[in-house]
């Protein structure tokens, strides 16, 4: 039996640059718009409230932060991108921040793109999903928020945002946080792929 119990995780720091961050011996990155529930879904996946901060000013963390597992394996949490009132230098840095970290991470095993189930993929996950793909980097995409998607429509929401992504229905996992949805089975990806 797959082990689903709440991830063991413990901040380690915030760094700026990837030169910063302490050697790892597997890590997983999360990345995502601002808003997205990147944190909440961090704090899910530990089961505490307060581990990843829950931002009620998105785009304001312009840091990398990083957290341990029991294992000494680490989570990255890249900062969220798309936040409308940025500007064009701070939006050129934050590029440059997270190309940088995933092109120079040799610890990287996957990056996990989140993406808002409620509203879908936007033109800037479309865009670092290519990216990740020409840079032939690993990765895999988390739709977010399913509590806010009515049951109703949740076959025809997974198809579409699966076509957009180019992916394959069953290559998106769905996950709330609200609800813990999804968050047992995530948990026991994240052990395999961190073993
Ligand atoms: P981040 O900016 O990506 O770290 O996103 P946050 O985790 O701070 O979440 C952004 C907003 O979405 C907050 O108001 C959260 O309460 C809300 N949120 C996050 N996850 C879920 C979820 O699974 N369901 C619902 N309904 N709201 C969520």
């Amino acid at each position: 039996m797959p082990d689903t119990s709440p991830l063991s995780l413990r901040f380690v720091q915030s760094a700026t640059r990837v030169g910063q961050l302490p050697p790892s011996p597997a890590e997983i990155a999360f990345v995502g718009r601002s808003n997205v529930g990147k944190s909440s879904l961090i704090n899910a996946l530990a089961n505490r409230k307060g581990l990843a901060h829950v931002s009620n000013t998105p785009g304001r963390t312009q840091v990398v932060n990083l957290y341990e597992l029991a294992n000494a394996t680490t989570f990255v949490d890249l900062p969220g991108y798309g936040y409308a009132k940025v500007s064009k230098t701070q939006r050129s840095s934050w590029q440059a921040m997270i190309e940088g970290y995933l092109l120079g991470r040799e610890e990287l095993v996957m990056t996990l793109v989140l993406v808002d189930g409620e509203v879908g993929p936007t033109a800037l996950d479309l865009q670092m999903l290519e990216w990740l793909r020409a840079s032939d980097l690993a990765h895999s995409v988390i739709a977010t928020k399913m509590d806010k998607v009515k049951s109703s429509q949740r076959d025809t929401r997974k198809r579409d945002i699966a076509a957009k992504c180019f992916l394959e229905r069953g290559d998106i996992s769905w996950v709330s946080a609200s609800k813990g949805t999804g968050i047992e089975d995530l948990r026991a990806r994240v052990r395999l792929l961190l073993s």
